[in-house]
């Protein structure tokens, strides 16, 4: 079973289409999820607040990936250009301005574009400037970040 609390899958968890987090098996897209969720936790508590209230957080997070279906790829991207660039974030709900603002928007698929060609260049790809892996999250031992 997918651990996944989220988990919307219809595919049964078999050898070859989950991944393993901690104990735990999640189908692939759901690890995806779960981890864009703890990053895009950290990156936000370390570069936008460190006294977010995390409820809040969290729901807004968990609304923009669950309910709304935005990429976990997508939202992290757009989180880090926010930063980057000095987007306002004064409260999780500027998260859902951040995911629709259209620079953004532009800038990810420029980025999606650029590694796509690099792909079928077969170019070692550097992406040094976001990375983003499906590896085992760190434990951090953090309850305030469970969720
Ligand atoms: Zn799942």
């Amino acid at each position: 079973m997918c651990k996944y609390p989220y988990c919307k899958e219809t595919e049964e968890l078999c050898d070859t289409n989950h991944i393993m987090i901690g104990k735990n098996k999640y189908h692939t897209v759901c690890a995806k999820k779960f981890n864009a969720k703890k990053a895009i936790r950290e990156l936000y508590y370390e570069r936008v607040s460190k006294t977010v209230v995390f409820a809040q957080l969290n729901k807004t997070i968990n609304n923009i990936i669950d309910d709304k279906d935005v990429s976990p790829e997508y939202f992290y991207f757009a989180l880090r250009y926010a930063i980057n660039h000095q987007i306002t974030i004064n409260y999780p709900a500027s998260l859902y301005y951040v995911i629709d603002n259209s620079d953004i928007k532009t800038a990810y698929k420029k980025f999606t574009q650029k590694k796509l060609n690099k792909e079928v260049k077969a170019e070692p790809i550097e992406s040094k400037e976001i990375t983003f892996t499906i590896d085992p999250p760190k434990q951090t031992g953090w309850g305030i970040f469970g969720g």
